[in-house]
Order: structure tokens, then C-alpha cells, then sequence
């Protein structure tokens, strides 16, 4: 018979609501809702442990991680670059992968994903996030894009030989005008899409000059220009406007991938929930582009792990920046580009940028939670009180002092449900 309540001993906790580490907590847990009870405060280090209660006093006790930026289909780009893993990998194995993805993910301690685009598994995201909601999967709580909206000939596969019908998936819903973006979205919404994201630039000028096609056996041009293949943004002000609002319809929140300076500031003009990677491409001062973030409380996700493949430390710099001037940060890494259950690697480049671990660590809890539209999401979780998930990890180390503690996770309870415990997955049978 299950236990009407639990309780989770703690000795340190953190609580980013007041971003401090506090001592002798304790957290009352409704199994059956998945939620919390109470959070109770102790006196001392002392007990009173009852049937079904968890001793976590030997560790560091904190809500469950958000991954603001992932993508449970991708693996890591060193293993084989996208166009391959998009091009070339069946049905089949992309969804036994993310299936993969998404249990490691949970063991790493996330218990929420906001997964931004299926890059070519079209809306069968929300079907992987079905499956961890009915309990056949064991994964964080999904929050799905489906597929991103872009205008037409941009964020889509190009194939040099298109003879006899060779093409890729579709990666894109390709759409144009506002009336075009509004019905894109409406799309997005019948699918099932818990989140619109649309592209405000690319490099979209692919076929101009190809370039090396991958397997290394054919070239590219031989006298490329100084920038053959630019970013560029591809929405105009009016379109994006209008996505936003047809989101906003819907009550879902919007990301906006943004790597040019100019798509970052029209994307915050409109009202994005969040601009992605952000990197600040073009004549622009970034500190001008953080402004304006600023001024439309426009959530920044730096994408600190996957800039790893270009320049991280610039985009280091303008995260700390960002930080310094207060635009509202959440922890996100491309994760997919990188392997999944290494979603930990995007705090670790924040903190390395500058910014002091506990706002890190609130950055991937109540920021996520943010980032997944508060409480238009349905759910409240990335802090402890009464009604909230019950999304529970601990560490082996303290991260205040250890620098690899984020990635030693020994126990994940996500809903009540205990995932991990004395650092051995469980209930996975
Ligand atoms: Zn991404």
C-alpha cells in the first residue's frame, strides 16, 4: 500500500527563491499528487524518521534542474554532425535514442526539459512527452516546440543533388506574412506544441556558395568570400509581432533563436519569452541588445555548452554581462548538440563566465520555470512549497566547494517517484 506521506530529511538545502544554502530542512511529500506537503523548518540535525522516510542528511538536497534548451532527438555533434543524424537515422532509432536521452537526462537530475524543436521528427515530441506522462518512460517533464517556425527557404536541409526526388526531412515549418506565422503557430498548437519557437535569423544562403558537404569527399568552392554564408534575419518586425501574439492566444510562451544582434532586439520588441544563443552577430553593441532584453524582461538563454563548438568565451562575456546589467538568465545548453545527462556542463560555463554559483543554480531552477511560461505551464516547480512538484535531487558534494559536485547526483525524485537513490537508478524495471 503506498505511503499517504513521506518525508525527505535534509541537512543543506538551497532555496533559490532567496538564493542561499540553508541548514535542517525538511520536505513532507504526497506521493500519490506528486507534490509537496509542507517544508518544514527543524531546529537541529535530529529526526524523527518515520516508515517510507528518506535520509538525505549527508547531502546537498535541491529542487530538480530545468534544461531551458534541448533536443531530445540530437546527440552529440562530435558523434555525427546534425545533417547526418537528421539526414540519415530512421524513425526508429532518433525515438529509441531520445528514449535513451531522456532517461539519462533524469538521472543527471533534471526533471524538467524544454525541448525546442524535434529537428526533423516533426511533432513526435509530444509523443515521447505522452510517454513520460503516462509512466511507460522513465524522463524529465516535457515542455515540446514540435517543429520551429521559419520563413520559407531558411532553416531547411539543402542537398546539393536533388534529382529524383533525394530530399531531407522537413526541419521547419516554413512560413510567411503575418497571416502565414499566425496560421504556423495555429499548426504548432494543433499538434500539440507546449512552447512556439521560430527562427529570427539563420545563415540561410547556403546554396550561394556550398560548402564542403560532409564525409569529406567533395569540395566546396574554391574562392569562397569573406562571408559566404551571413546570418541573417528572417522575419520582418510585424511577422514576429504576430507570433508572439498568436502564442500568447494559445497561453504558450515563446523562444526565439537569435544570433544576430538585430534578430535579438526585434524578437524582445515583440515580446519573446526568451531569445536563444544570442550572439550578438552584426554592428550592434551587445550591451544595447541586453537593454532592450531588459527593458521587455526578455529572458536570456546563452547556450553557453554548444558555443563550446565556436567561441565560447565571447559568449561568456556577454552572459556575464547580461547578468551585471539584470537581464533574467536560465540554464540551458543546446543539450542534444552535447550529450544528454551532461545538461550539468551549462552551469559549470556560467559559473566559470563569472556569475556566483547561487545564481546559477537559480538560473536552472526558477528560471527554467520561467522560461516555460510560470504558470501558463500548468505546473509550479523549481522551488520548494506547499502544492509545488515534488522534483527532489541531492548531491554527493557540496558545489560550493566542489566544482564537479553538479555532476554528482545520487538521488532524483521527480513526482513523488524516486528515480535514484544512493546513486543507483531505481524503479526502472
Ligand atoms: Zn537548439
Amino acid at each position: 500500500m503506498q505511503l499517504k506521506t513521506i518525508t525527505i530529511h535534509a541537512g543543506t538545502v538551497f532555496d533559490p527563491k532567496i538564493k542561499k544554502f540553508r541548514e535542517n530542512v525538511s520536505v513532507m511529500i504526497d506521493p500519490r499528487a506528486g507534490s509537496i506537503v509542507k517544508v518544514v523548518h527543524r531546529d537541529g540535525s535530529a529526526v524523527d524518521m518515520k516508515k517510507g522516510d528518506i535520509d538525505l542528511r549527508d547531502k546537498i538536497v535541491m529542487p530538480g534542474f530545468v534544461d531551458a534548451h534541448t533536443h531530445i532527438f540530437l546527440h552529440s555533434y562530435k558523434e555525427r554532425p546534425s545533417l547526418e543524424q537528421m539526414r540519415d537515422e530512421s524513425i526508429v532509432e532518433r525515438t529509441i535514442r531520445a528514449t535513451n536521452h531522456v532517461r539519462r537526462a533524469l538521472l543527471s537530475g533534471y526533471t524538467t526539459y524544454r525541448d525546442l524543436g524535434t529537428e526533423g521528427m516533426a511533432s513526435f515530441d509530444t509523443n515521447v512527452r505522452d510517454a513520460i506522462n503516462r509512466g511507460i518512460i522513465p524522463g524529465p517533464r516535457l515542455f515540446v516546440a514540435t517543429e520551429c517556425l521559419a520563413s520559407t527557404g531558411s532553416y531547411q536541409l539543402r542537398l546539393e543533388n536533388t534529382a529524383n526526388g533525394a530530399a531531407g526531412p522537413r526541419i521547419s515549418d516554413a512560413c510567411d506574412g503575418v497571416v502565414g506565422v499566425r496560421a504556423a503557430v495555429r499548426r504548432r498548437v494543433a499538434d500539440g506544441a507546449d512552447i512556439i519557437k521560430f527562427y529570427a535569423d539563420y545563415s540561410r544562403k547556403a546554396m550561394r556558395f556550398p560548402p564542403v558537404a560532409t564525409g569529406g569527399s567533395s569540395i566546396g568552392i574554391q574562392f569562397p568570400p569573406k562571408e559566404p554564408n551571413p546570418h541573417v534575419v528572417m522575419f520582418n518586425q510585424d511577422e514576429m509581432n504576430a507570433i508572439v501574439d498568436e502564442a500568447n492566444l494559445a497561453g504558450l510562451p515563446v523562444a526565439c533563436h537569435a544570433s544576430t544582434a538585430k534578430g535579438a532586439v526585434m524578437a524582445a520588441k515583440a515580446g519573446v519569452t526568451s531569445v536563444e544563443h544570442g550572439n550578438m552577430r552584426g554592428d550592434m553593441a551587445p550591451e544595447d541588445v541586453l537593454k532592450e532584453m531588459r527593458r521587455n524582461n526578455t529572458i536570456y538563454v546563452p547556450t553557453l555548452a554548444i558555443m563550446e563548438f565556436l567561441s565560447v568565451s565571447g559568449m561568456q562575456r556577454t552572459a556575464k554581462q547580461a547578468f551585471d546589467m539584470g537581464v533574467r538568465l536560465a540554464a540551458g545548453g543546446d543539450t542534444g548538440a552535447f550529450n544528454h545527462g551532461e545538461g550539468a556542463w551549462e552551469m559549470e560555463l556560467m559559473i566559470e563566465a563569472g556569475i556566483p554559483l547561487e545564481d546559477v543554480l537559480e538560473a536552472c531552477m526558477l528560471g527554467g520555470w520561467e522560461s516555460c511560461g510560470k504558470d501558463r505551464c500548468g505546473y509550479k516547480f523549481g522551488w520548494f512549497e506547499e502544492g509545488n512538484r515534488a522534483d527532489i535531487i541531492a548531491l554527493d558534494a557540496d558545489p560550493r566547494i566542489d566544482k564537479g559536485a553538479l555532476r554528482k547526483v545520487s538521488f532524483v525524485m521527480k513526482d513523488g517517484k524516486v528515480w535514484k537513490e544512493g546513486g543507483v537508478p531505481v524503479g526502472m524495471e
